[in-house]
């Protein structure tokens, strides 16, 4: 349900609102518009009273919504979320690129990394320094070691940091060191990790799981806005088909679709969803075209020594490359790089 307050309408009426849906034991979102402020209503079982809302001071309709999804969909908030990563604005106007290694390996690495994306021009340092990996003998991550050293790294180039928490206990320390955390493919239906993300100060980078549909996908989402975090941006990383030539399917029709039904933003990352370096470039540029926010990439700058995810790593001069072809679409499909 969704109480649309009129054009003007006083901070004390929307407060009048607000009580009177938590008076019922229901959450109150308020979502300020371009216009006006509308107040999401979550946790009620059936259709709410709507004359006793209607009638509030301030209010201008109660508006059913039809999807299981809320707070997510643009029926609740038609203007497009901007989320701010540290000083970087995802969702605007600009393409905005996500670059560094799977996972934080050494001082060295990260910083030689570092440099490199921010000389390429991308926004946004990712690292993992927890790693969800298939097998418990694979490199698992430095854990805080490798979340200050991307502290480090963000001091040196100005980059702002994107990495993974894998499990609640982590979002603490995570949430202390990082502008952005991740939830990875494998947690997207981590219902107890969503929800301290979802009371987390920082913004929320969401990646859809293996095998989710979109519904789930933004299920998940929702999760983490019921919980007051409206800083959630969504990411394509491929799921499990029966094609076998790549390591995931990009499912880059996900996007318009998202763009449809959402207001938040989405990226893509090609890294994950070819598992080949070689067609990072040409997903990445099809994803731009195709409407995404912006990509994750993973670039290393000795990738066959890489200790994690090395084959789908582009170096620093594939990053470079990409970035010009992405600096020529940009203008094209209405975007800035
Ligand atoms: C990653 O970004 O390195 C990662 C583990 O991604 P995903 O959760 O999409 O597999
Ligand atoms: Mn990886």
């Amino acid at each position: 349900m969704l109480v649309v307050m009129k054009q003007g309408a006083t901070p004390e009426e929307i407060r009048g609102v607000v009580d009177a849906i938590e008076a019922r034991g229901f959450k109150a979102h308020a979502i300020p518009g371009a216009v006006r402020t509308a107040i999401g209503v979550t946790g009620n079982k059936g259709a709410l009273d709507r004359p006793v809302f209607e009638s509030l001071p301030g209010v201008l309709e109660v508006i059913p919504v039809s999807h299981a999804y809320k707070l997510v969909s643009r029926e609740v908030k038609p203007e497009p979320t901007v989320v701010h990563v540290g000083g970087v604005a995802v969702g605007g106007s600009e393409l905005v690129v996500v670059a560094g290694p799977c996972a934080v390996e050494s001082r060295e690495q990260m910083l030689t990394i570092a440099h490199a994306v921010k000389a390429a021009g991308a926004h946004l340092l990712r690292g993992g320094a927890f790693k969800p990996r298939t097998s418990p003998y694979s490199f698992q991550g430095l854990g805080e070691e490798g979340l200050r050293l991307l502290a480090e790294a963000r001091e040196a180039t100005g980059l702002p940091v994107v990495t993974e928490a894998v499990d609640v206990e982590g979002v603490d320390l995570v949430e202390r060191y990082a502008d952005a955390i991740q939830i990875g493919a494998r947690n997207m239906q981590n219902f107890s990790l969503l929800r301290r993300a979802g009371r987390a100060k920082k913004p929320v980078l969401l990646k859809r799981g293996l095998s989710a549909t979109l519904e789930e996908f933004l299920m998940s989402a929702e999760y983490i806005l019921s919980e007051g975090n409206y800083q959630v941006i969504l990411c394509e990383r491929g799921v499990r088909t029966f094609s076998d030539f790549s390591r995931n399917t990009l499912d880059l029709a996900v996007v318009p679709a998202v763009k449809d039904i959402s207001h938040l933003p989405i990226l893509v990352d090609p890294s994950h969803g070819t598992g080949r370096r070689d067609k990072v470039a040409p997903l990445s540029r099809a994803a731009a075209a195709v409407g995404a926010d912006g990509l994750i990439v993973e670039v290393h700058h000795d990738p066959n020594r890489a200790l994690s995810d090395g084959p789908q790593s582009i170096t620093p001069d594939m990053l470079d490359a990409l970035m010009r072809d992405l600096r020529q679409i940009a203008p094209v499909i209405g975007r800035r790089l």
